[in-house]
């Protein structure tokens, strides 16, 4: 049997592993020049590979609508599986806080070599810089794909060719025409896991502060509309970090609908832990305690020194008066400042700074004990391709390496078995 994978992806190196562990002859085609651009840039260079919720049920209704449809990709190879794989490949790893899985030294290219190195061992042909141009159907059936002019015929095709963000690592959504040429209905992808650009331009005045837990909520016409805690991270064009882009669809749709009423307000508090009576006693504990130091200095320590001078200025203080000259209402706007500090939404980011793009492949259209397409056989479809929104915290990855492990497997649905 000769199995084709188009795009040499987390998905798609997996699936190519485990059609050679399971017999097969396979060609693992990639476009670019090298496997894994973008898993190279996952986590921010640390790569959180998977998330590790042991319960397959639990997993999975993190997956929102496609939790019944994986609850089989996971019972063959869920997060325990994963790390138990790379573990057993020489890749030590680490948990951090929401179960977040990185490789002990914290590096993605330490994820990238173990899939490297087992390509080999497995003795699969990987054709770089083979960019694969369509697919050739006939009869119910992929005959191969055209790569370089010519048709590379294959028994069974697995797509791994991703979504669309980042498209500079190759992601260019070519799949996604495929799939929808042939008849399968395909959303069209939108960016999804994505930052949020704010109006405020001196934003980057603060570019780099991060905020292990803080909260954020969303204002309109003065009426709260959401709010959520967690780690958050200023960047020169706004916010980013899990929490931001896992609310950036929900406040995208509340601008829609609100987009008549005002300014869509986000607030943030980078001390929620806090309450607004227990910050202003500690402000004047603070004050009575060094009440001739000037209020720049005073005050350092409640938050880090570039955005308290920025909370100074925007409360309308002088940096340069003693803390005992602090009048009721400057003090109050230092407090207010702190948690609950204004930005203005101005958009999501574009696709080249999505973590991930929703949209894809409709999840009737495949079978997903094998993740064969139900309109093709011999058709196999996995990872980004998919239409499954998923929050950030290494659940995509997840997503890669289950979708990709079953396509990959040439056995009966009934007949899996972990190495
Ligand atoms: C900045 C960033 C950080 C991320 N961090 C994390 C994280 O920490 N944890 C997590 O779980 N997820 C993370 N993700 C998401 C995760 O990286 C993706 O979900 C994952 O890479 C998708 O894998 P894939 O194999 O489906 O597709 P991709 O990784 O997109 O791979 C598709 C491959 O197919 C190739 N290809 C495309 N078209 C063709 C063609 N016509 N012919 C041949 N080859 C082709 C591409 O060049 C590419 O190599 C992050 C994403 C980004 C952008």
């Amino acid at each position: 049997m000769h199995v084709i994978v188009v795009g040499g992806g987390p998905a798609g190196m997996m699936a190519a592993l485990r059609s050679a562990e399971c017999g097969a002859r396979v060609t693992l085609l990639e476009k670019n020049a090298a496997l894994g651009e973008k898993l190279r840039i996952s986590g921010g260079g640390r790569c959180n590979f998977t998330n590790a919720e042991a319960d397959v049920r639990t997993l999975a209704s993190l997956y929102g609508e496609a939790f019944r449809a994986l609850l089989s990709p996971f019972t063959k190879f869920d997060s325990q599986h994963c790390l138990q794989w790379f573990a057993s490949r020489g890749m030590p790893y680490h948990i951090e806080d929401n179960q977040r899985a990185f490789p002990a030294d914290n590096r993605a290219e330490s994820v990238l070599r173990v899939l490297v190195d087992e390509l080999k061992r497995q003795k699969v042909t990987v054709q770089l810089s083979a960019q694969v141009t369509g697919l050739q159907a006939s009869e119910g059936r992929i005959a191969g794909v055209l790569v370089g002019g010519r048709l590379l015929k294959g028994d069974r095709i697995v797509l791994a060719t991703g979504g669309t963000s980042h498209p500079e690592t190759g992601s260019t959504g070519d799949g996604f025409g495929w799939l929808s040429e042939l008849g399968h209905r395909v959303r069209f992808p939108e960016p999804s896991l994505v930052p949020v650009a704010v109006k405020e331009r001196w934003i980057g005045e603060l570019q780099g502060l991060s905020f292990a837990q803080g909260r954020l909520e969303a204002w309109v016409a003065g009426e709260k509309h959401l709010a959520r805690n967690g780690k958050f991270l200023i960047t020169h064009f706004g916010l980013s970090g899990p929490l931001v882009l896992n609310m950036a669809s929900e406040l995208s749709s509340l601008r829609q609908k609100t987009s008549r009423q005002g300014e869509l307000e986000l607030r943030l508090n980078f001390r929620p832990e806090l309450t607004a009576e227990e910050l202003d006693r500690d402000l004047q504990e603070r004050i009575a305690s060094a009440p001739g130091k000037k209020l720049k200095n005073g005050l350092a320590g409640m938050a880090p020194p570039r955005l308290m001078a920025k909370v100074i200025e925007a409360s309308k203080a002088d940096p340069e008066k003693p803390l005992n000259q602090l009048t009721r209402e400057e003090r109050q706007a230092v407090r207010k400042n702190l948690q609950e500090f204004p930005l203005t939404f101005k958009s999501l980011m574009d696709e080249s700074r999505a973590v991930v793009s929703s949209g894809g492949l409709h999840l009737d259209e495949v079978d997903f004990r094998t993740m064969e397409s139900k309109r093709l056989k011999n058709l196999f479809v996995t990872g980004d391709l998919l239409d499954i929104n998923r929050p950030s915290g290494g659940f995509s990855l997840q997503l890669c390496w289950s979708t990709g492990w079953v396509a990959g497997t040439i056995a009966k649905p009934t007949d899996f078995r972990l190495v």
